[in-house]
């Protein structure tokens, strides 16, 4: 129910006594339209929202494989440092000389991220990971049009990439050309026919969606810039690799990151979010305004593409993620990513003797899982599967992706996670999977334990409700 439904008209929080001043009345500046705000006591309002955490589920309540995602721990100490009134009560347009500490902030996080990535300069501008992308793109397209290269409309686009990889390039005003890929890696042979002088980029996500690092990758990048194209990385997967190898050196021009996945800002909700974006200094000139340099913020950017968001960015994603950097220093940093993979790997492990695995190879922080069979088999596809994960108190991992893998599961334990929880994981998995043969109707009516059971997934999102009307519900 929501709140505006359990509203009793003329019900307060709590009512003002008459005034005591003579000649004086409240009700003079009062509104003239009703402004629809729902009337409730106190205690009404307070069990409606407490009442309503309940039914949300996070990181901080279990474990939560979402594949690509990264749904991490969220150390809460970054949340202390978010808080500091230093940082969050400030305001975009106050003086330079009164944010020296928040300017030093980002120069740090610059710097530190720039270390991590292998790239010349950074800026925080984009608010996730595909405006990220939509700002690398555009970036990429004005270094071409600046040296008069503007045949250059071509984006190629491996088919194991993310969904917003082609969505960022069509967006930034390219022409998409998927590569195709072969045991789950880009094809060289198809690539090197696929470059030429149209080529403006290849996007990379690495490691791709199948969770597998791209074995041909400085030979990719090389291929492409041979060609005169500049490559694109997707860094969306960094916790695969930090600390451990960097897109800079594979040859990489320009890469984002996703703050809020990497570097542990609580998502999922919607934001906010941070997709800083890495350049070499050959984009450098392009880059949105504005940088910081010695403390100072530089706006006079005459060959900027000018701004992707107002002011700044999204401020204390950054502060998070700087607080984590430093908080694991640059041993914590390269073990954060290992465990990543260990975790992965164990997990995979363990699924293996169940399910059957896409590549089955050795994966870095993910992996995925195809049900194809057990569809055929039992009709329980992965979706049922998913949802009696619910019923089992664990977050679904991420379905049907990626497209090239059918009834796909893609699983991201993230390095958070202990042995147990992943043990517990795997043993769940292979009751469910033992369930779709003995029980296949009870598979296919989960979840049973929550609020409702299943929602009309293709309605919800073809005709979203998203406002409140007031004049039906009146
Ligand atoms: C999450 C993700 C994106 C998009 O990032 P958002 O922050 O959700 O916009 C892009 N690529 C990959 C590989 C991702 O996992």
């Amino acid at each position: 129910m929501l709140v505006f439904e359990k509203s009793k008209a003329g019900r307060r929080n709590f009512t003002l006594p008459p005034t005591t001043v003579p000649g004086y009345s409240l009700n003079a500046p009062k509104r003239e339209a009703k402004t629809n705000l729902p009337e409730l006591s106190e205690v009404d309002v307070v069990r409606h929202y407490t009442n309503l955490t309940k039914n949300i589920y996070g990181v901080d309540n279990g474990f939560y494989p979402l594949g690509s995602c990264t749904m991490k721990y969220n150390p809460k100490l970054n949340e202390d440092v978010a808080g500091m009134k230093q940082f969050s009560q400030i305001h975009p347009l106050q003086p330079e000389y009164t944010v020296q500490g928040c300017i030093e902030v980002y120069e740090l996080a610059e710097k530190y991220l720039c270390e991590i990535t292998g790239m010349d300069r950074m800026t925080f501008q984009p608010a996730a990971g595909a405006h990220g992308e939509l700002t690398g793109l555009l970036l990429i397209k004005q270094y071409h049009k600046s040296r008069n290269d503007e045949k250059r409309k071509v984006v190629l686009v491996p088919d194991s990439a993310h969904g917003t990889n082609p969505a960022s390039a069509a967006m930034a005003g390219f022409q998409v050309v998927t590569i195709p890929s072969k045991n789950g890696n880009v094809d060289l042979e198809q690539l090197r026919q696929a470059v030429n002088e149209t080529t403006a980029a290849l996007m990379l996500t690495n490691p791709n969606t199948l969770g597998l690092f791209e074995k041909d990758i400085t030979e990719i990048s090389k291929t492409v810039h041979d060609a005169g194209g500049l490559v694109y990385y997707d860094g969306a997967n960094l916790n695969a690799i930090m600390g451990v190898t960097r897109p800079g050196d594979m040859g990489f021009d320009v890469i984002h990151l996703n703050l809020h996945k990497t570097f542990s800002t609580p998502h999922g909700g919607g934001g906010p979010g941070s997709g800083a974006v890495g350049v070499k200094n050959c984009l450098l000139p392009y880059l949105p305004a504005p940088v910081f340099e010695h403390k100072s913020i530089l706006t006079d950017r005459p060959e900027s593409i000018g701004r992707m968001k107002q002011f700044y960015g999204n401020f204390l994603v950054v502060v998070r993620a700087l607080t984590y950097i430093l908080r694991l220093g640059a041993e914590g940093i390269v073990e954060t990513s290992q465990h990543a993979v260990l975790n992965a790997n164990y997990l995979l492990h363990m699924m293996k003797d169940q399910y059957q695995v896409s590549v089955d190879e050795p994966c870095m922080h993910e992996f995925v899982l195809t049900l194809e069979t057990i569809k055929k088999e039992t009709g329980v596809s992965a979706l049922d599967i998913a949802k009696g994960l619910i019923d089992n108190g664990i977050h679904p991992p991420t379905m049907y992706f990626p497209m090239i893998v059918h009834e796909a599961l893609m699983f991201e334990p993230t390095e958070t996670e202990s042995k147990e929880t992943l043990e517990h994981a795997a043993a769940v998995m292979a009751q469910l999977k033992a369930e779709a043969y003995s029980n296949p109707e009870a598979r296919k009516a989960a979840p049973v334990t929550m609020p409702i059971g299943r929602a009309d997934e293709v309605k919800a999102a073809r005709q979203p409700i998203l406002t409140y009307n007031f004049k039906e519900n009146a």
